[in-house]
């Protein structure tokens, strides 16, 4: 599939020797929730045209995968409102079934999670990641700015029927961070991981990022007090670092890019909705893919710029939040994708 020679070793590696396997890709801007972390209350999203078409993003994917990328993960804003999605998430899947993709998964807020589990199930899809950073329906309705947690939940149990695994991840907040106990252990109880993420200071939300941070580490403390968590060496590719709880059964990641970076092992690139390849979340150097299809570049030449690109990525991001910091990038979470 995809038009270029496969080929066995991945010529994916950075300068720093990091062999480079997985690509996630955010196919729109947009969303059906405004979290505040994420967007400001008013935000203005892309003209349709300089989205990546639905043949854009899976020209694109081809070539990554030929290359050697072995594992997908579609985001955005939110993958399952675009349009078409099922139709590059069905592509994808045939890459499963051929044996040159590991794994094809999503980050998705959940919310059209029920519409949609039977069909990624179908595809292939085993796992997701679900963000759900309070079970407090008032504070989701406040923190998402309008969303309805009944969807998400309902959207959560669609999944686990079709037999895809969710893990649920929570941004560490400082007005949920109270209620992140009550969300590992009813996730532990329903059978789901569940990573905690510090907030990163990704885009202008229009909040300050000091009102929002909490440091794992102050997290971690709080759960030790009544918790035992076992270090564990469970990997899923991604930077979560798990421990097991005791008292519950169940896995909890802790992904802290703030407080305990963790560049050295990265081995993930990012393509945005407009088509650049950004090398690493929290820098702003980048290839401009689509101005490069929209050109006319051919099969040879995209493969080319994809190798040059992993060859500039950048060794670590340097995030910091302090009073009167400036966002790391202007791009907002929700362009880059999470
Ligand atoms: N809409 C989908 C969702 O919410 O899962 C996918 C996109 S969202 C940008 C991906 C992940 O990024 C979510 O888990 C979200 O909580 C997280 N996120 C968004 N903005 C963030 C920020 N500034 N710092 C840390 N995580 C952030
Ligand atoms: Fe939408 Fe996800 Fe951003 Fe929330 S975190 S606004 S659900 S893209």
């Amino acid at each position: 599939m995809g038009g270029v020679t496969s080929i066995n070793s991945s010529p994916l590696f950075d300068p720093f020797g990091r062999r480079i396997e997985y690509l996630r890709v955010s196919v729109t801007d947009r969303c059906d929730l405004r979290c505040q972390y994420c967007m400001a209350a008013q935000m203005t999203f892309l003209p349709r045209k300089d989205l990546l078409s639905i043949e854009e993003l899976s020209r694109l994917t081809d070539a990554f995968i030929d290359l050697g990328v072995r594992k997908v993960r579609l985001t955005g804003g939110e993958p399952l409102v675009r349009r078409g999605i099922m139709d590059l998430i069905s592509r994808l899947s045939a890459y499963l079934g051929d044996g040159s993709l590991d794994e094809l998964t999503l980050t998705t807020n959940g919310t059209q999670l029920r519409a949609h589990a039977a069909a990624l199930a179908s595809a292939g899809v085993r796992r997701v990641n679900v963000s759900l950073d309070t079970l407090n329906g008032a504070a989701y309705r406040a923190l998402t700015r309008g969303g309805q947690i009944t969807d998400v939940l309902s959207g959560i149990e669609a999944a686990k029927a079709a037999g895809i695994r969710v893990k649920i991840n929570a941004v560490a907040l400082q007005n949920t961070a109270i209620h992140l106990r009550g969300l590992i252990e009813w996730a532990h109880l329903e059978g789901h991981d569940v990573s905690l993420i510090e907030v990163m200071p990704l885009g202008d939300t229009g909040t300050d990022r000091t009102d929002q941070y909490v440091p794992l580490s102050a997290v971690r403390d709080d759960l030790e007090a009544v918790w035992t968590l076992v270090p564990s060496a469970h990997r899923t590719g991604g930077p979560s670092r798990y421990v097991d709880v005791e008292e519950t059964g169940g896995r909890l990641g802790f992904i802290t890019p703030l407080t305990n970076n963790f560049c050295e092992g990265c081995n993930r690139v990012r393509l945005t909705c407009t088509g650049r390849l950004y090398q690493c979340l929290g820098q702003e150097s980048h290839t401009d893919f689509r101005e490069l299809m929209r050109a006319g570049i051919d099969e040879a030449g995209l493969r080319s710029a994809i190798i040059a690109a992993i060859a500039r990525k950048p060794y670590a991001h340097d995030f910091v939040i302090s009073e009167g910091s400036a966002p790391a990038t202007t791009r907002h979470m929700s362009v880059t994708g999470g």
